[in-house]
């Protein structure tokens, strides 16, 4: 079931004032989630880590160096990409020719977003040092943070050339964890460890000092999991309290929280939200 609810004014610390809709699906089956990020990202990882060229990946799709996994070296020597003297963040980009012209136009719309809405500009790459590399490998996936060099993004041609996935993972590559990993996430969500599958309970850790960016928890994150994230029964993993009908995990782009948290976390100047939902890929919930 959908209903529409109008947000009329939405103001934040540095934002213009606008009205956009939103859709908010109060839907609690498994399969309702079959767009959701995670959903999406499950199946395509299905065999993520088999090819040994591979980074190891976990926490669904984060990629992390082996003999790292605890130690994050995100947090002793930074990971942000630097700002440039104009105000915004360049983040070059490579995109692998393995893309057909509609992927990597696909591709370049995700990476266009967020400028639209932050002060981040992936530009194509040129001599920059440090760059994201996006290529179709086994799954989605992206390390936390700027890695230094060039860092995979896997967008696989299986699976991940969709708005919200490529969001998803560039937020990654921008410093982002999941959202229902920060550490205040057991006052909105209930994690149903007897519903996860062997193995895969690391998906669900919490970090204790997690940079919430005095932002508010945030259902609607695209780097929220989906209520059947990593399911063993068809039974629910994360279940929101205290009112367990609030739909999670089913943005199909980035929400206005995600967009003012980049701009938090970068310090830019102007922050505004524009609703994409029409240039979406990704079925919605009508
Ligand atoms: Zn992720």
């Amino acid at each position: 079931m959908c209903s529409v609810l109008q947000l009329a004014v939405l103001t934040l610390v540095f934002c213009s004032v606008h009205s956009f809709t939103i859709q908010v699906c109060l839907s609690n089956s498994i399969d309702d989630d079959e767009f959701s990020v995670s959903t999406l990202i499950e199946k395509a990882n299905a065999n993520v880590g088999k090819d040994e060229n591979d980074p190891k990946v976990m926490f669904g799709d984060i990629a992390v160096y082996t003999g790292l996994q605890s130690a994050d070296p995100c947090t002793a020597r930074g990971c942000l990409w630097p700002k440039s003297s104009d105000g915004n963040v360049y983040v070059a980009y490579r995109i692998s020719n393995q893309y057909s012209q509609r992927e990597r136009n696909t591709i370049v719309q995700g990476l266009r977003s967020f400028s639209r809405s932050t002060c981040i500009r992936f530009t194509p790459r040129r001599r920059q040092r440090d760059f994201v590399d996006i290529q179709s490998r086994s799954g989605c996936f992206s390390f936390v943070g700027r890695r230094g060099n060039g860092q995979v993004v896997s967008l696989s041609r299986r699976g991940c050339v969709f708005q919200s996935v490529i969001q998803h993972e560039l937020l990654h590559a921008l410093g982002f964890n999941h959202e229902q990993t920060r550490s205040d996430r057991d006052q909105h969500v209930r994690i149903l460890l007897q519903n996860v599958i062997r193995g895969q309970e690391h998906n669900f850790r919490r970090i204790r000092n997690s940079r919430n960016l005095g932002t508010p928890y945030d259902y609607n994150s695209v780097m929220h999991y989906g209520r059947f994230a990593f399911s063993s029964n068809r039974q629910p993993t994360i279940v929101p309290v205290p009112n367990p009908n609030v739909a999670i995990g089913r943005a199909n782009q980035m929400s206005p929280t995600d967009i003012l948290r980049v701009n938090r976390l970068y310090a830019c100047s102007t922050y505004h939200f524009e609703p994409q939902l029409k240039n979406s890929n990704i079925k919605s919930c009508l």
